[in-house]
């Protein structure tokens, strides 16, 4: 039977203002566009894994105010369960303030509000999703505590634990060991390796213990390692638009062919494509690609 993936993680209202530079300290500028987008890698991936049809339920906690509103409004239009998201009474809904110049260069202040509030209870309170899931998916946007409790949750439950190590922190070798899977693009592998070169950075961390990581390489494609095995796809051509969300699309995509019972390689090539086809649209939820999307693609 498909069991489900519960993703603990973050939800945020990407605020993006665009204009023709970035501001100095203390100067006023007059701007060109401002919009908002449910974002937050928490909710980004979740989406990304119903988009595909996987059963998912996400944990996580967003202010009573609008955007708190709106960010569940999205999270559940896109296919997601968010009975464990909660209304948080003491602080506002994460935003990431985005600013973007002409150039297409962006400065993003993240203010992690509600987010920063997830809890060991509210995992507790959540147990349920854990005993139904096959997968837990966790970023690393949640104090490092909660994603520590919520991998022994796994443990408990002999539920399968992907880490997507972004933002980058250093991790030690006994939460390494406890994952199934880490994935990571190459500027995050050399904060989680402590090594710049790749091939360094895929030995370093197998030898911590990590069972199977998984390194995107944006246009490069990915490279997979587990034990001796090496699996290294190209990136798929296509004509790229916005890579806001390629990570996420791909985290998404490999959870869900592996709660299918799809093989890391299989789920490789599945991420690898739902990668390519974000980048070929704006934004980050409504660029991730549905089922049909991917199987077309193929
Ligand atoms: P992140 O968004 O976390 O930095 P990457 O940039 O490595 O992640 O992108 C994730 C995946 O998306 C890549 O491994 C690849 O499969 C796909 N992807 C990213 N950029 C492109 C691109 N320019 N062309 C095709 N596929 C891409």
């Amino acid at each position: 039977m498909k069991k489900s993936i519960v993703v603990v993680g973050t939800l945020n209202m990407d605020l993006v203002v665009q204009a023709q530079r970035h501001p100095k300290p203390g100067e006023t500028l007059l701007g060109t566009a401002f919009n908002t987008y449910p974002g937050g890698k928490g909710a980004n991936q979740a989406v990304a894994a119903a988009r595909l049809g996987a059963k998912v339920e996400l944990v996580g906690r967003v202010g009573q105010d609008a955007f708190g509103e709106a960010l569940l409004e999205a999270a559940t239009n896109g296919g997601v369960d968010c009975r464990s998201v909660q209304r948080d009474a003491e602080a506002p809904s994460g935003v990431a303030v985005i600013t973007l110049d002409s150039a297409g260069q962006n400065t993003i202040i993240v203010v992690p509000g509600a987010n920063g509030r997830i809890s060991r209870e509210d995992l507790s309170a959540a147990e349920g999703a854990f005993e139904r899931a096959g997968i837990v998916l966790l970023q690393l946007e949640l104090p490092l505590a909660v994603a520590e409790a919520a991998i022994e949750l796994a443990g408990y439950h002999a539920t399968q634990v992907i880490l997507n190590a972004s933002p980058a922190v250093p991790l030690a070798d006994e939460l390494l060991r406890r994952i199934d899977t880490l994935i990571l693009n190459k500027g995050e592998l050399a904060v989680v390796a402590g090594a710049k070169d790749i091939d360094e950075g895929v030995g370093r961390l197998l030898r911590r213990g990590v069972r199977t990581l998984v390194v995107t390489l944006g246009e490069k494609g990915v490279l997979m390692a587990h034990g001796d095995e090496r699996l290294r796809l190209a990136a798929h051509r296509v004509k790229v638009v916005d890579t806001v969300a390629a990570g996420d699309a791909f985290v998404g995509a490999y959870a869900t062919a592996l709660s299918e019972g799809l093989s890391p390689d299989q789920a490789c090539r599945w991420g690898n494509a739902a990668g390519a086809i974000a980048v070929t649209r704006r934004g980050a939820q409504p660029s991730l690609p549905t089922r049909q999307e991917l199987e077309k693609f193929f």
